[in-house]
């Protein structure tokens, strides 16, 4: 199967010039690239990788520094142009800034790289022009082949991610076949489970967000361009960057635990970007040119908490590790799941007393409110497998035609 393995790599002072010299051709490539691509469609056509491939191979014999770096990389940078344009639309796709863009690129041939273990500590890989790149070999890569390799820095430091082909077949059947969980993502508490247990840690200390208050203050007040505005970003991009890593080691692990004792994870169906919009202004038809309160700082606080929580990055990290475990993670809409009582069935929105209590208002059982969601989202789940093996073939779409009690609004179930 296909595998990720990312390890910090310690440059030549040469080598850090040139990779750097690699990231600026290609941010070059693609500016210039989404620059043709928006003239054409103002003009109603359109440009694609093809001819701006062509005109890249034409354009080295003028300009020396791009016959310098690595041909693959600029090519590999105008085919995720190409994605990016198609996935986005040609005007939403951003340009990149040279501060604001982290340097990074690919080598997308694997068969002309290769792998050696130095000591216990390092290993090194050889990429075309770059040479030996030396990094810290953190894990075994014994048996595996690479595909490709993607330089990226982060803050001072370059990795390299290395994609590689690692020789294990996707397992038939998960080890704990028939059991099921159902998961509820949540503000308060970042994972609950239907088993009744709530899965959460803290990213930041106060300490750390005082922290980043301060030095956002900081940067806000430093001059444009001055040498103290660049050290106040390259503080604040190391305190993110500890938030960022310790919440990406809490998605991996919370769902490596969940894969590893489930054959069935149910997620509910969260339109993450839906929730996350900014609130819309109101306009005072009163006062013409002034706006009325519309919640924004509450939404914005809203928004930041869902976004903290990294809901999509656990889907991510569930996805990927449920290729190893052989685990099926299935979506069920969010519809009601929190309002309705997972004992006997009935839906009503003053049953949810708090952010934590779940009072049913017709049986008065109590349970912790997300637990509860939790196991009407496990039930829903557990109908889309019943229901696709009693009806369609494995893997398609399938469409509930029965409504389950107390669903209003019809399913729509997509296993993934
Ligand atoms: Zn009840």
């Amino acid at each position: 199967m296909l595998a990720g393995r990312r390890f910090r790599v310690e440059f030549t002072e040469e080598q850090a010039e040139f990779a750097e010299r690699i990231g600026a051709a290609c941010r070059s490539v693609w500016n210039t690239g989404l620059q043709q691509r928006r003239d054409y469609r103002r003009r109603g056509a359109w440009m694609n990788y093809r001819p701006q491939a062509h005109e890249l191979a034409e354009a080295k014999d003028e300009h020396p520094w791009l016959k310098a770096v690595p041909g693959h990389c600029l090519q590999q940078t105008l085919m995720d142009l190409d994605r990016a344009c198609r996935n986005h639309g040609t005007f939403r796709v951003r340009w990149r800034s040279a501060r604001r863009w982290a340097p990074s690129f690919r080598f997308p041939e694997g068969n002309k790289m290769a792998l050696q273990r130095l000591n216990r500590r390092y290993g090194r890989v050889k990429l075309p022009k770059l040479g030996w790149v030396k990094f810290r070999q953190t894990r075994s890569l014994d048996g595996e082949t690479i595909r490709s390799a993607t330089l990226t820095r982060e803050g001072p430091h370059w990795y390299v991610s290395l994609l590689v082909e690692d020789g294990t077949a996707a397992p038939t059947e998960h080890a704990a076949l028939g059991s099921a969980v159902g998961v509820d993502r949540g503000v308060a508490v970042a994972v609950a489970t239907s088993d009744g247990r709530l899965i959460d840690r803290k990213f930041t200390s106060a300490v750390e967000q005082a922290r980043a208050v301060g030095l956002q203050r900081k940067l806000a007040r430093a001059a444009k361009g001055s040498a103290n505005r660049t050290k106040v970003r390259a503080a604040l991009a190391k305190v993110r960057a500890r938030e960022r890593h310790r919440r990406q080691d809490f998605c991996a692990k919370t769902a490596r635990q969940l894969a590893n004792a489930n054959a069935l994870v149910v997620l509910e169906q969260l339109p993450v970007k839906n929730m996350t919009r900014r609130a819309q202004p109101i306009v005072d038809v009163h006062n013409p040119g002034r706006f009325l309160p519309n919640g924004a700082a509450a939404k914005s606080s809203l928004n930041r908490a869902i976004l903290s929580k990294g809901w999509h990055q656990f889907e991510q990290a569930l996805k990927s590790v449920s290729r190893y475990t052989g685990t099926e993670v299935v979506k069920v809409p969010a519809a009601f799941t929190s309002q309705r009582c997972s004992t006997c069935q009935h839906v009503n929105r003053k049953s949810r007393e708090s952010q934590a209590v779940f009072r049913c208002s017709a049986c008065s059982r109590v349970e912790h409110a997300d637990t509860n969601a939790a196991k009407n989202i496990l039930t829903a789940g557990l109908a889309v497998i019943a229901c696709r093996e009693a009806t369609a073939p494995p893997g398609g779409v399938v469409t509930l035609t029965q409504e389950p009690a107390g669903n209003r609004e019809g399913l729509l179930l997509q296993p993934m």
